[in-house]
């Protein structure tokens, strides 16, 4: 089946780890798959982790698509895995979050593939850095490949329940300035656990993602790597059965006509939004220069707590989510402690 597809569904074991289990997979998810994906080489935080079988598994996916004829993928990290991967006629290969940090790895890579027109997929990398993301596409296709992308969301601190936060607005800046990639999410990376996998899913589908990679085991108890994370083949194609796959753009006029409305009305309430802020700014320009007189620091704890608490306990009262409001606040509190340091500091700055 043809791999780039938009709405490409990819799945498969973490890691290929026999030859029986390999196969048992993916013809468990015969017929319902775009492309069927398995690790050999894997890049493990400790080196007593589970690496992968190597090549050895080439011979494996080959015979996966012979049976099956699903496409494969796998992940590559070097010019010696590109090099096997091409020898051994893999549909797909993607380059993994541990490897788009290193634009040596991924130079090395678009070398190795170069005059291929090898289908290549990049995973974001695994820090927040968008233009790390955006740079290993261009080595790609300077290469004269055409890259597709996967969001499998980012190592930060605050991770929330999940092992790898989505941080959406990051991917949905990667597809405003690259609208031509098509971008697929891997919501088992992102999420962890497979408990999270299906909301997570769905909300890529509804932001416009391309399609899915999920992992599928047929035993993940006994998986070798990422055990939490993988689903049975039921369970994977129970999972397609609920999600809805909607479309992009609309074809009623009804639907338009409704929908100006609504954003009239948002626009209006922007541009209010923006008028306060800025209103806000030229109170905190009244404090700053009263705490410049008064030797005061731009900082005050007790202030920020007693602003958190209150804003907190509103938007509690009026249902809006404490911890969203909460991130606002935090930006718009940096940003007044800025204005009123830079304040504060001019002449100082200027001797
Ligand atoms: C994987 O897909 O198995 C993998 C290692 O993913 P990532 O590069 O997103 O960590
Ligand atoms: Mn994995």
């Amino acid at each position: 089946m043809e791999a780039h597809l938009r709405r490409c569904i990819v799945a498969g074991p973490c890691s290929a780890e026999s030859e029986r289990q390999t196969l048992e997979t993916a013809r468990a998810l015969t017929g319902k798959i775009n492309v069927f994906r398995a690790g050999i080489w894997k890049p493990r935080t400790r080196p007593s982790d589970f690496e992968g079988v190597g090549a050895k598994a080439l011979p494996w996916l080959a015979k996966v698509k012979q049976e099956t004829g699903i496409s494969v993928a796998t992940e590559v990290a070097n010019a010696g895995h590109v090099e096997r991967c091409l020898a051994h006629g893999l549909d797909v290969v993607w380059i993994g979050a541990r490897t788009t940090v290193s634009p040596f790895a991924v130079q090395e890579i678009a070398d190795a593939l170069r005059g291929t027109k090898q289908k290549i997929w990049v995973k974001n990398p695994v820090n927040p850095d968008l233009a790390l993301w955006l740079g290993a596409v261009e080595r790609l296709e300077r290469a004269d490949l055409t890259p597709w992308v996967i969001h499998r969301g980012f190592s930060v601190y605050h991770k929330g329940p999940y092992r790898n936060a989505p941080q959406w607005q990051l991917a949905l800046e990667f597809r405003r300035l690259r609208p031509d990639i098509p971008m697929l999410c891997d919501p088992s990376h992102i999420c962890g656990k497979r408990e999270l996998i299906s909301a997570v899913a769905q909300h890529a589908l509804d932001l416009q993602m391309d399609g899915l990679m999920v992992e599928v085991h047929p035993r993940p108890h006994e998986a070798l790597s990422d055990p939490a994370q993988q689903l049975t083949p039921d369970a994977f194609l129970a999972l397609l059965e609920i999600l809805v796959f909607r479309r992009p753009h609309p074809d009623s006029f009804e639907f338009d006509a409704a929908i100006a409305e609504h954003r009239k009305h948002i626009d209006r309430i922007d541009e209010e939004l923006t008028q306060l802020l800025c209103e806000r700014l030229r109170v905190v320009e009244k404090v700053a220069e009263l705490k410049r007189r008064h030797a005061v620091t731009a900082f005050q704890l007790e202030r920020w707590d007693e602003l958190i608490h209150k804003r907190t306990v509103q938007a509690g009262t009026l249902g809006l989510d404490v911890e969203f409001l909460t991130d606002v606040y935090k930006l718009i509190h940096e940003a007044a402690l800025e204005r009123q340091s830079r304040l504060m500091n001019s002449e100082t700055v200027a001797k």
